[in-house]
């Protein structure tokens, strides 16, 4: 019997090859970028786009504070920011269009603001803002953003059709971090999508947002247009996905932090993962699971210098040495000592313990005496403790950030290693965690000293005067685990 996947696979590359185009906040954020964006769709291209955009920039952030305002019984606040919100849509679209064609737009803005005022009034009401709730409001800004931008490439000539993502990317209940149920969501992408691109119609859906099977509004957690960019390439058999973004593709290190940070051309599926795993906000952290599923190609592209190549992330990368760097603040170690020993059960346990408290781990190492845990966030360790009472003590400590090197088989030579050592310098280096990974090199340090540890690792291996890699290092690699 044929596999079904397989069967529409085959089906949909037997008519058409395309790519998916995903714009991020700042690729939207005004009627500029958003004119750069049809310019994008625009050019002449051998596949047929499927465009995914992120709300407008920063427009996230300003409905959470409205959440929270409301939640907090400061509903005139709340209110007040709606309108700011609404002003802003209506200002972009005013950029856009001509009066006759953005009134339909003016009064689907009306109609959503609307409902996003009742969801304010609920939250103070329940003087609550619940993951749930979270979700369906901060949902509102991809929503809003994809008309906007379905508006404007019709008036720029382009067959755009709506696809509200709610109805395609189907998800388990997890609020504010929802994962995809795959095969319902890939059947309902093919559904709806294919029949769109068969018909010559660029479909035009919001990031970041899904729903459960019972339609109850969901998120995929914050970046995570990404996610569903890929999400939908790898539903749709695309040939390549393209991440639309500010800058010029992935860097050696955030260009925030290091203005000199250099553009890497290609990178492994593996290496660009870790990376975003380990905080470069550049790439959702899950973005590459469903690309690397299917094998497709992944672009990150600069739409304010699209003639930029960006990076090409790929199944094989090239080249050994340290790719990139990168660095997670807000990190706390968590010290678990057995109250007697370590015994399979206990690790078991504790497992449990920080499960149903919906506490991931991060990264982890054990020795004779104790369990070293990375978590990023520390509201739930006090009920942890309490429930491990008696069988272990917990400790922690806040505030640390984990510096990471990365670069195919990074640990395989030890001159890296030797060589972060020596440009940490005096830099207290509290854990080094090399993980099951040899893809990486990874540092605890205190969160007032990451943004120095980058830059000083940066120039150590990027700096144009210094090799990347110092061959005749001699330190000893001395990455005991669990030695903190
Ligand atoms: P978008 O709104 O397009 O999704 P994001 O702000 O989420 O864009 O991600 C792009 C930002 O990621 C860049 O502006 C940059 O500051 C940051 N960044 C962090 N690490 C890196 C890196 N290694 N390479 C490129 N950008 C990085
Ligand atoms: N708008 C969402 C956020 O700001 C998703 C995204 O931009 O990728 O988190
Ligand atoms: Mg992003």
């Amino acid at each position: 019997m044929t596999d079904p996947s397989e069967a529409s696979r085959e089906a949909a590359s037997q008519h058409f090859e395309c790519v998916v185009m995903k714009f991020g906040g700042t690729s939207v954020e005004d009627a500029a970028a958003i004119r750069r964006l049809c310019q994008l769709v625009l050019r002449p291209s051998p596949h047929r786009p499927v465009v995914v955009v992120s709300a407008l920039a920063k427009i996230t952030d300003q409905l959470m504070n409205a959440g929270w305002s409301a939640a907090a019984g400061h509903l005139d606040s709340a209110r007040e920011i709606l309108q700011v919100l609404h002003r802003r849509h209506e200002t972009v679209a005013s950029g856009l269009s001509k009066g006759d064609e953005r009134s339909p737009l003016f009064s689907e803005f009306a109609n959503e603001f609307k409902v996003l005022d009742k969801m304010l009034l609920a939250i103070a009401a329940e003087k609550a803002f619940t993951p749930r709730s979270q979700d369906s409001l901060l949902g509102a800004g991809e929503s809003l953003s994809s008309k906007l931008v379905q508006s404007a490439l019709r008036s720029a000539g382009v067959d755009a059709a709506l696809v509200d993502a709610r109805k395609c990317i189907v998800t388990d209940a997890a609020h504010t971090r929802a994962t995809p149920l795959w095969e319902e969501t890939n059947q309902r992408l093919q559904a709806v999508l294919v029949p769109l691109l068969e018909s010559g119609q660029v479909p035009v859906m919001g990031g970041f947002v899904g729903a459960t099977r019972d339609g109850i509004p969901t998120t995929l957690g914050r970046g995570g247009s990404d996610f569903s960019a890929s999400i939908v390439g790898a539903g749709v058999h695309a040939q390549r996905i393209e991440i639309w973004t500010d800058v010029d593709g992935i860097m050696t290190t955030d260009p925030n932090l290091c203005p000199d940070a250099r553009r890497v051309p290609r990178m492994s599926f593996d290496e660009a993962a870790d990376l975003a795993y380990f905080g470069a906000k550049v790439l959702h952290p899950a973005t590459l699971v469903p690309a690397m599923r299917n094998d497709i190609p992944v672009w990150v592209l600069n739409s304010r210098n699209p003639d930029c190549a960006g990076t090409e992330i790929v199944a094989c990368g090239e080249g050994d040495g340290v790719k990139a760097i990168t660095s997670k603040c807000g990190v706390a170690i968590v010290d678990v000592e057995p109250v007697r020993w370590f015994a399979s059960e206990l690790l078991r346990e504790v497992f449990d313990v920080f499960e149903r408290h919906q506490h991931g781990l991060d990264l982890l190492s054990a020795s004779r005496g104790s369990l070293a845990l990375l978590v990023s966030s520390v509201s739930a360790l006090p009920a942890v403790a309490e429930e491990l009472k008696g069988m272990a003590n917990v400790r922690w400590e806040n505030h640390k950030a984990l510096v990471c090197l990365v670069g195919e088989q990074v640990r395989r030579r030890p001159e890296i290693a030797s060589q972060a050592f020596r440009a940490l310098g005096d830099i207290d280096v509290r854990m080094i965690c090399q993980g099951a990974s040899e893809r990486n090199i990874s540092f605890l340090v205190d969160e007032s000293r990451a943004v120095e540890a980058v830059q000083r690792l940066h120039r150590a291996f990027f700096s144009k005067s210094e090799p990347v890699v110092e061959q005749s290092a001699s330190l000893a690699m001395c990455q005991a685990e669990g030695a903190w």
